[in-house]
């Protein structure tokens, strides 16, 4: 029988199924391993003669990647790097590459279904009309979701599609984004006060860096004049979540729905927990059936496009370029 020509080793993932993967391996006749392993010595052990690595969890140190003689690719399944020494992966040759947009839709649509959710009180009633309680006047007052602004903070390839989203409700759209000299017409190019100021709802869409961590506080939550609805769908750091608990009492704010909390899973006696105005979800945000089939997909790609000679378009250490073990010339951008 013919040896396979590559081998490619998935570290570790928690999705049950590898079907993509083996029908894009299959298409280039490599060998693919299901390891399921996150120590060092095992990484080592079973890595060593891979020519590519699928990655999740399973943390990829110097340590590893300079045992790992073959190896040409990294690619993560997800967005996040922090699994991976990207310099080591760099100073060996080793392209590394994410999936950066696989669940925009996903998480713009959770963050809307919160705010949805929260304007129209629907698991408050839902726990009420359970308990036998059938009242519209508990939930008082609601609002009317037209003719709202929504602040947005940080205004990337999610928050975009939250815009999209609730512009057709008829809602006022704008934005804090440093980083941007302009957005698409319809968002409002803001400064953070201002956003906190206008606001009836506040859905945060900015990455979590060291700029960004408890970038909502206390003194944030006093300059909310409108008491209004905040989402987190982003990273639970990016909210002073003691902050937030004392704006929620003082009734700063009038609800909040995060889908990423600090702590996760979020310790039994965290008040959010006994909150009627909050709405919690299990960072699930990223989650659809859809979007893990393309996870998966795109993720198998990049290594077989690597080992197949091009060039993948989400590299993350471009400076590999030239170095890169998996071209002796220069690779050609696809
Ligand atoms: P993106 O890179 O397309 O957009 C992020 C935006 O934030 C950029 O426009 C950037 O300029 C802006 N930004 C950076 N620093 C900022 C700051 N200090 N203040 C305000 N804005 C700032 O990213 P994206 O694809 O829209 O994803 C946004 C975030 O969503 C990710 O960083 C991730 O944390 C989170 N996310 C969550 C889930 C989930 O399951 N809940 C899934 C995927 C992504």
């Amino acid at each position: 029988m013919e040896k396979n020509k590559f081998k490619v080793v998935i570290t570790d993932c928690d999705h049950g199924s590898i079907e993509e993967e083996k029908k894009e391996f299959g298409r280039i006749g490599a060998e693919l391993i299901l390891a399921q392993i996150k120590e060092e010595e095992d990484l080592i052990r079973v890595c060593k003669e891979a020519d590519g690595l699928i990655n999740q969890y399973a943390r990829l140190t110097r340590r590893v990647l300079e045992n790992l003689p073959k190896c040409k690719v990294i690619s993560r399944y997800g967005v996040g790097l922090d699994p991976v020494d990207l310099r080591a992966a760099t100073d060996f040759g080793i392209i590394v590459a994410n999936v950066p947009d696989y669940c925009v839709d996903e998480v713009a649509d959770q963050a809307l279904s919160m705010i949805l959710a929260l304007i129209r009180k629907t698991v408050f009633f839902d726990q009420k009309v359970k308990s036998d309680q059938w009242d519209f006047r508990q939930g008082r007052p609601i609002h009317r979701i037209k003719g709202k602004t929504l602040g947005l903070i940080g205004s990337g390839r999610i928050g975009l599609e939250v815009a999209k989203r609730i512009s057709a409700f008829g809602v006022r759209v704008m934005a804090f984004d440093p980083y941007l000299q302009k957005t698409p017409a319809g968002i409002e190019l803001m400064d953070l006060d201002t956003v906190l100021k206008e606001s009836d709802f506040i859905s945060i869409h900015c990455p979590l860096n060291e700029a960004t961590r408890h970038l909502i506080g206390e003194k944030e939550f006093k300059k909310m004049a409108k008491k209004p609805l905040l989402i987190n769908t982003s990273r639970g750091p990016i909210i002073d979540e003691k902050a937030l608990i004392q704006a929620l009492v003082e009734g700063r704010i009038s609800g909040t729905g995060l889908d990423v909390l600090e702590k996760e899973p979020p310790d039994p006696q965290n008040p959010f927990l006994k909150m009627e105005n909050v709405i919690l979800s299990p960072h699930v945000g990223f989650y659809s059936e859809e979007s893990i089939h393309e996870l998966k997909r795109r993720a198998a790609k990049i290594v077989s496009m690597v080992l197949s000679g091009k060039w993948p378009k989400s590299v993350v250490n471009p400076e590999v370029k030239g170095t890169a073990r998996a071209f002796n010339s220069k690779p050609s951008v696809n």
